[in-house]
């Protein structure tokens, strides 16, 4: 009987200490650390982050802006649709407080680099992605010159007429199932513009420019310049209404005096 029993207890003993083994202290990516039950199963997703995001700010200032003032809305076939970028629903959790402090919008864990913040989203937000076929924007790098993004990656290679045409193909694909032509002007516009803004250039005669047609960023240029020139120029008005305000004052007491001494010099 006394055998069963410290048979038991050592049994009781081994499951307690495996417990505890499960609830490790967790090192997080911005050096804090957390209590986890466990270390979660990372999900392998072969789509880069990085060249996706890229690809979606190249489509937020490029073409966007031509979408919104043709009140277009874009199919979402067409893989240019936000549903189609895996990253996007994470991309909207993230919450930028700071130079040096991101913010998780889900569990409002902060972090200093927007990179561990992706780290952070790998490991416990997984779910939130949904990398079925066709969900990659990273793979529209190539027909939307996300390489202009990143500086490291600038003119360096020689121009591969191979590679040029097939950026050429896709980027004539994506024009064609994004703005079919058989749907009414607005949209036979935008995909002309779509040619121009991003095809023209997939060619090694160096002549054409990615982005020809100008972007958001010109008008966020002109609103930065404009609100500079109001902070600048509010002193210069209130300066102006301050000196108005005290002629004004001097004005009136010189009135004062001149009508006193006028009193003042009657004969009684
Ligand atoms: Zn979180």
């Amino acid at each position: 009987m006394a055998m069963r029993i410290a048979i038991l207890i050592l049994f009781i003993l081994c499951l307690s200490l495996d417990r505890g083994h499960a609830l490790q202290e967790f090192e997080a990516a911005d050096g804090t650390s957390t209590l986890k039950q466990d270390v979660p199963q990372k999900h392998e997703v072969h789509c880069s982050r990085e060249r996706s995001r890229a690809a979606w700010k190249i489509i937020e200032e490029y073409l966007t802006p031509f979408v919104e003032e043709e009140q277009y809305e874009i199919p979402s076939k067409c893989r240019l649709h936000p549903d189609n970028d895996m990253f996007r629903e994470q991309e909207e959790h993230k919450i930028h407080i700071d130079t040096n402090e991101w913010r998780c919008g889900l569990c409002k864990k902060s972090f200093r680099v927007e990179k561990f913040l992706d780290q952070h989203f790998d490991n416990r937000h997984s779910n939130l992605i949904d990398d079925s076929q066709g969900r990659c924007l990273a793979d529209l790098c190539g027909a939307l010159h996300c390489d202009l993004m990143d500086d490291t990656k600038k003119s360096k290679n020689k121009c591969n007429p191979g590679a040029m045409s097939r950026n050429r193909h896709l980027c004539e694909s994506l024009a064609d199932s994004c703005f079919p032509t058989n749907q009414g002007r607005s949209t036979s516009r935008l995909h002309e513009l779509f040619l121009r803004q991003f095809c023209d250039a997939h060619t090694c005669n160096g002549g054409k420019k990615p982005f020809s047609r100008g972007g958001r960023k010109q008008s966020s240029v002109f609103y930065v310049a404009l609100c500079i020139l109001t902070v600048l120029l509010l002193p210069v008005f209130y300066l102006i209404v301050y000196l108005h305000q005290r002629e004004m004052k001097t004005g009136i007491q010189d009135l004062k005096r001149i009508s006193k001494s006028g009193h003042k010099s009657k004969p009684s």
